[in-house]
């Protein structure tokens, strides 16, 4: 054999670039289905079925299109880990080169680096065209700048591609409706939602199913809901449900929360895209056709574009800008640990249980759910970021640690020390009561920052600014959030204080009397 192109987990692309120099012929693909990329981090059962789901019929689609594909299966091999698989195989294959796509882990690019060092042989390392921008695109964006925000690298991105744009200005004279977008659903609540497209697992999947639940019976989250699109065509089946049903209304309450609402008007196709199944320009397309032919507002359009095009390309390009060392920031001094109940759901906040429920049945929440109550819940309590970051990780379906590291590390938990955010993502939680109707399913209230029925998160949110007043006094977009917080009389700073030393000293939750 002359080249072996490893196709990893989140790399199942069909147009990957290693294709345009493979010849079937003389050279194949590997992929292996390893323990140790379920248990480095302690995975939800749904996300390790998703990704072998999808390794499984990328497998079989390679080979009825005439690829030799050397893959190992999950128990039918003894290596731990993609190093020890690939080494094996590398003696038994004997290639002369070695050829990947960008990994979406900085850990994974390491690892193969290292057994291709180890045996003398190349690695060729190609950019993952699924992406629009590449990380020397952001390098030389980034370079320079004081800060790296998210806004003008979108409106570069825009200008670049053309999205929504007339000529040089963007489409309806602004490059962003957020005025426009967020809103709650108020009283009468989100009313019959259009329910979104599933995907029943067919014999593959099963197949996978079954194997997750032996080898893994004890990992987080449960299985007999899994319905994620597992192929190329039921990935572009999702995003057409979306559009059709969802998109119109994404902009106005793509930040609303409800009871037992899962899905609500998202679009459920980021694990799909970060598997590399769904390419982003056809997600892109088909949201500014719908709304060039007046299907969905410019401001549901414009902030679904600006999540794909502007979000997902400005981490990306962030993770490889900032990494290894990224990993480890911890810019705030945070050093408590997760509280057990993010891998149980037993809490007796509304919104946590919520959000954490739901990760665990589905892996998946979306993400104001994610930044802003467990996310939050997080920062306020001081759970050290690199433990907050290996949760993430773990329990959603649709993580790769490019994506999922500068959300958590950077934007939720102020890690980076603001590469990222202009400030720390902090709320009492007022916010919560605002977007959606957790509170008035819950114990505590919001509007109470001391005494036993004051909500954890406005006695935390207290506490953090308390905590960290000197740290974020230069920071000018904090100026009201601290003015406010010099209002506070001692006494009641005491008693805030108080009540947070005690929520911190036990599980994360108020105890009995607090
Ligand atoms: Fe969450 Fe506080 Fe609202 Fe309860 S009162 S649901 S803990 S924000």
């Amino acid at each position: 054999m002359r080249r072996l192109a490893i196709v990893l987990g989140d790399q199942l692309n069909a147009d990957a670039a290693f294709f345009d120099d493979l010849d079937p012929a003389s050279d194949a693909l590997w992929m292996a289905e390893v323990p140790e990329e379920a248990t480095h981090v302690w995975s939800h059962k749904a996300r390790i079925a998703l990704f072998l789901a999808a390794m499984r019929h990328f497998r079989d689609a390679r080979e009825a299109a005439g690829w030799t594909v050397h893959c190992r299966a999950l128990g039918a091999h003894e290596a731990p880990g993609l190093a020890d698989a690939l080494a094996a195989d590398i003696a038994r294959l004997r290639p002369e080169e070695l050829l990947v796509v960008l990994p979406g882990d900085h850990r994974v690019l390491s690892a193969l680096q290292g057994v291709a060092a180890d045996r003398g042989l190349p690695l060729r390392v190609l950019g993952d065209r699924h992406f629009i921008d590449s990380p020397e695109g952001f390098r030389e964006y980034a370079q320079g700048r004081k800060q790296i925000r998210l806004e003008y690298y979108y409106r570069l991105l825009r200008r670049r591609t053309g999205y929504l744009m007339a000529g040089k200005d963007p489409e309806g004279g602004q490059w962003n409706f957020d005025a426009d977008n967020r809103k709650a659903f108020g009283r009468q609540g989100p009313g019959l939602l259009p329910p979104p497209v599933g995907f029943p697992p067919d014999a593959v999947t099963q197949s996978v199913i079954e194997a997750v639940e032996a080898h893994f019976p004890d990992h987080p989250g449960e299985l007999d809901a899994f319905d994620w699109p597992v192929t190329p065509e039921q990935a572009r089946a999702a995003l057409r449900d979306f559009i059709d049903h969802r998109l119109p209304l994404y902009g106005r309450y793509q930040d609303a929360m409800w009871t037992d609402e899962p899905w609500l008007y998202h679009a459920r196709i980021s694990a799909a895209l970060n598997l590399k199944l769904l390419d982003p320009r056809d997600a892109l397309q088909a949201a500014e056709q719908a709304w060039r032919e007046g299907h969905a507002p410019l401001e549901a359009v414009e902030g679904f574009i600006r999540q794909i095009l502007g979000w997902r390309e400005y981490v990306r390009g962030l993770y490889w800008y900032a990494m290894p060392e990224y990993a480890e920031r911890n810019a705030l001094d945070a050093e408590a640990a997760l509280p057990d109940w993010y891998w149980t759901g037993d809490v007796p906040m509304t919104c946590l249980r919520q959000a954490i429920g739901q990760t665990l049945r589905y892996g998946y929440a979306h993400h104001i759910q994610r930044l802003m109550v467990t996310g939050l819940y997080a920062l306020l309590l001081g759970v050290r970021p690199q433990a907050v970051h290996e949760w993430y990780l773990a329990v959603y379906v649709d993580a790769v640690e490019w994506v999922e590291l500068p959300n958590t590390l950077g934007m939720a938990q102020f890690g980076d020390g603001g590469l990222m955010a202009s400030k720390p993502y902090c709320a009492t939680g007022r916010y919560i009561q605002r977007m959606s109707n957790y509170c008035g399913e819950c114990r505590f209230d919001p509007g109470q920052r001391t005494g036993e029925q004051a909500c954890p998160f406005t006695t935390l949110y207290w506490d953090f600014l308390l905590r960290h007043r000197e740290r974020l006094a230069g920071n000018r977009r904090m100026g009201l959030q601290l003015r406010n917080l010099d209002r506070l009389s001692a006494e009641e700073a005491g008693a805030i204080r108080e009540r947070a030393d005690r929520i911190k000293a036990g599980d994360g939750t108020p105890p009995a009397g607090a």
